[in-house]
């Protein structure tokens, strides 16, 4: 079965007055790179690279780099097609963006695959070990047009907090790092204080902190019985993040912003990481995506994936949920941190609601893994076309 043609799709969904701030930016729309490859059979698969990147670049990688490499290959060796992409981009690549394109083009792959064998992707990679995973809302980011008005802004996450409680959901996730530490324990002492004592709560600097600041909010979210604290220091500070895991008991997340095997392999080589976050969007894709949970099983590191995208980057993460185990395996899971969850953003996002034929169905906090073939979605042709601003294709022809 041979690529045909690869085409991308970069969808734009402006956000108007929804627009949310967290630690780094703001996102005033939601964006997303969409990829198609078509075969000579007339089987075409689906795929997303990258997040929370001006997409555009990936798709110049795609059409420019990969595409005269992959063209005419066999759509079903993901393997060897993975490698030659990453020993091709080794020198100029191994990180960003030449892995969030080839994390798309992997994920398009798997489709195919297991739309040729009428399976969806977590039967033919060895068989799940769940259909239905627990969700966590990520939300509790900063909104309205003063972010500065702390009192507007614990307003605002109890607010939100309560409706997560209302649809629900017993885990939820919220952005710190924006504001001064003092304002930003206030907001998360009244999320604490809003749910109660039994939810699970996370909290996500999105590496906002040095040393010292880390460690004063990893200690007030301590007390606060927060699950973890993500992303509390740069990506680059891998040291600082182990040293700042042996002096805090609240457990460290992180990872969404490493890549492949061998960035991971950093981290948990460090102990820089107690629970790990890679994207499969950007990570390397499925294939890698497999290769970074063997090692985190090695490393006995439990893996929750970072999830932030379209539809398409969200049943990725879905099929590869399925065959995450619980690290460690216990007859009967007492202890969240063993299982994985899925991170289910709340914000808003037609990208991720609309652009399915079917959406994800969310019943209480459990998401159903798709089972259909593939990643076992249908793309609504209606809604790619309505957010669509710029499409390319390469190929066509070798049919
Ligand atoms: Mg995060």
């Amino acid at each position: 079965m041979k690529i045909d043609h690869i085409e991308t799709f970069v969808l734009k969904a402006p956000l108007g007055d929804q627009r949310f701030y967290w630690s780094q930016s703001c996102a005033t729309e939601r964006a997303s790179l969409l990829i198609r490859i078509g075969t000579d059979t007339g089987l075409v698969g689906w795929g997303e690279a990258g997040v929370s990147m001006p997409v555009e670049h990936a798709a110049a990688f795609i059409h420019d780099v990969a595409a005269p490499r992959v063209l005419g290959k066999n759509a079903l060796e993901t393997e060897p097609l993975w490698h030659d992409l990453y020993s091709y981009s080794r020198d100029f690549g191994r990180k960003s963006t030449p892995i969030d394109a080839l994390s798309g083009i992997d994920i398009a792959l798997w489709d195919i695959r297991g739309k040729e064998a009428g399976r969806p992707v977590h039967a033919l990679m060895g068989g799940a070990f769940r259909d239905t995973v627990r969700s966590y809302a990520t939300g509790l980011y900063y909104r309205g047009n003063d972010v500065r008005d702390v009192a507007g802004a614990i307003a605002q996450v109890r607010d939100e907090a309560r409706g997560y409680v209302e649809r629900g959901f017993t885990a939820i996730k919220g952005k710190v790092g924006l504001l001064p530490i003092r304002d930003d324990i206030k907001r998360m002492a009244a999320v604490r204080d809003e749910v109660g004592a039994d939810f699970l709560l996370m909290s996500d600097a999105n590496h906002a902190y040095n040393f010292h600041s880390a460690v004063r909010m990893g200690q007030a979210l301590e007390e606060l019985d927060f699950h973890w604290f993500e992303e509390p220091l740069v990506p680059e500070d891998v040291e600082g993040c182990a040293a700042l895991r042996k002096k805090l008991s609240i457990p460290i997340a992180t990872g969404e912003c490493e890549y492949t095997r061998y960035g991971m392999l950093e981290l948990l080589k460090a102990g820089a990481a107690d629970i790990l976050q890679p994207d499969i969007s950007a990570c390397g894709g499925l294939s890698e995506g497999q290769k970074i949970l063997a090692l985190a099983t090695a490393y006995h590191t439990p893996v929750c994936l970072h999830a932030w995208g379209s539809g398409v980057a969200l049943a990725a993460a879905l099929q590869l949920t399925a065959i995450i185990p619980s690290i460690p395996h216990t007859a009967f899971p007492v202890a969240p941190e063993n299982e994985p969850m899925f991170e289910y953003d709340r914000n808003p996002n037609p990208l991720r609601d609309d652009l399915l034929s079917e959406p994800f169905t969310l019943e209480g906090e459990s998401v159903r893994i798709p089972q259909g073939p593939g990643l076992g979605i249908e793309i609504n042709q209606k809604v790619l076309a309505q957010f669509t601003v710029a499409g390319r294709t390469s190929g066509r022809g070798t049919k």
